[in-house]
């Protein structure tokens, strides 16, 4: 395999201070941001590391052995998570799912699901808790994460093929294991589970209609993502993608298929039903089909920082006011000013414009999570 060398811009540090003046934001569970967006789901991540090095993600020439992680200092508390996931949520968030990097690698990380799945919405439901996973350390910790109040997770895995497996986590990890991790999620109730898998062209594609007949009939919904320009360092082509309406095509080619209607708004996959009953696919188009219109998502880093887009430069510092003292409305006001000024679209944008056009550095996908 040719191994191409990235640069990579360490962003980590790239951050404003959420801004302090103009009118205050209260959490009224009513926010919107400059397109009408509310903002309904937050993506935590709980760590910047993993034991995976998926070439699209962590390659191995960018985070090698002597890559700089964050220092535990760094880290929000399983305290600090809460109690700002409190605010989102007062503000509107009805999901909030737990990525990394690895999440499963966060020590104890059952007591911070424990945690949130004691906050209630604003109309007092429970909120939808989630948590996506390579899948790894699932065998071990499904068990403890239902009992803890995790209702559901997605796992990533991009083939069945183990040679093909292995060599795009990069690390030999066998796809036995990440299949054992899923079994013992669905035996611990942890469902409905999502298993996605990114799709490279040329890499992984002949894996799709391998995995659509393994996961039909199953219950397990599997979900193609078109594999995507975010951070810096994966070295992303165009020509590497393979469009989901291609995935549909090839599968419905074996299994016809016909779409379903999405099951919330906002929701990033195209939902397609297998015709004999066998269940759905999904399919996240986030090169070929933006879905910024509807985009209600937003991210909390590792050490604290919001961004509002996947494909963003800068987050805004929250752990600087949570650890400056600052009471609760100060910090929700940050909140809602801050998203009252979003109007991101980046791959809306993308879109329109040529594939070589320069943009901005993006903050690292292992570092915001998915
Ligand atoms: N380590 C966990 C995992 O792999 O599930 C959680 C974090 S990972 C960053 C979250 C999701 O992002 C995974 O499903 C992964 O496949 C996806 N992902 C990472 N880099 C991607 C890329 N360049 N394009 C599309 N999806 C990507
Ligand atoms: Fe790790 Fe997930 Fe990124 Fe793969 S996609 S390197 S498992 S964080
Ligand atoms: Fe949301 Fe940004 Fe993705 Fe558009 S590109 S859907 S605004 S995260």
């Amino acid at each position: 395999m040719v191994r191409r060398i990235i640069p990579v811009h360490d962003l980590r540090d790239a951050v404003t201070l959420p801004p302090s003046g103009g009118a205050r934001v209260p959490a009224s569970g009513l926010l919107q941001d400059r397109l009408g967006r509310p903002l309904r789901d937050l993506r935590i991540s709980v760590t910047d590391r993993c034991n995976f090095r998926c070439s699209y993600c962590m390659p191995k020439e960018v985070f090698g052995k002597d890559h700089a992680y964050l220092p535990q200092a760094d880290l929000l508390s399983f305290e600090e998570i809460t109690r700002l996931a409190s605010l989102f949520v007062a503000h509107g968030v009805r999901k909030i799912r737990l990525t990394g990097g690895e999440p499963l690698l966060r020590k104890n990380i059952e007591r911070l699901v424990e945690r949130l799945a004691a906050l209630r919405t604003v109309d007092g439901e429970p909120l939808d808790l989630t948590l996506t996973t390579n899948g790894s350390l699932l065998a071990r910790k499904a068990r403890a994460l239902k009992d803890a109040g995790l209702r559901r997770v997605t796992v990533s895995l991009d083939g069945l093929d183990d040679t093909v497996f292995r060599s795009m986590n990069d690390v030999d990890f066998p796809v036995a294991s990440v299949l054992e991790g899923i079994a013992a999620a669905k035996d611990a109730g942890l469902g409905p589970i999502k298993v996605n898998m990114v799709v490279k062209r040329g890499v992984n594609e002949h894996e799709i209609v391998p995995m659509a007949r393994h996961f039909r009939g199953t219950g397990i919904v599997l979900r193609f993502i078109e594999y995507m320009d975010v951070g810096a360092s994966n070295g992303w082509r165009m020509d590497e993608v393979l469009p989901s309406a291609e995935v549909v095509q090839r599968i419905a080619a074996q299994y016809p298929l016909a779409p379903l209607s999405p099951c919330a708004p906002g929701e990033t996959a195209e939902r397609w039903a297998y015709e004999d009953g066998a269940g759905e696919i999904g399919v996240i188009s986030s090169v070929t089909h933006a879905f910024c219109r509807d985009c209600n998502r937003a991210r909390l880093s590792t050490e604290g920082k919001v961004y509002l887009c996947l494909f963003a430069s800068r987050g805004h510092d929250l752990r600087a006011l949570l650890r400056g003292g600052a009471p609760d409305e100060d910090i929700a006001s940050a909140i809602g000013q801050v998203w009252q000024g979003r109007e991101d679209r980046y791959s809306e944008l993308r879109a329109s414009q040529p594939a070589d056009t320069p943009g901005a550095p993006r903050v690292e996908m292992s570092y915001i999570g998915g």
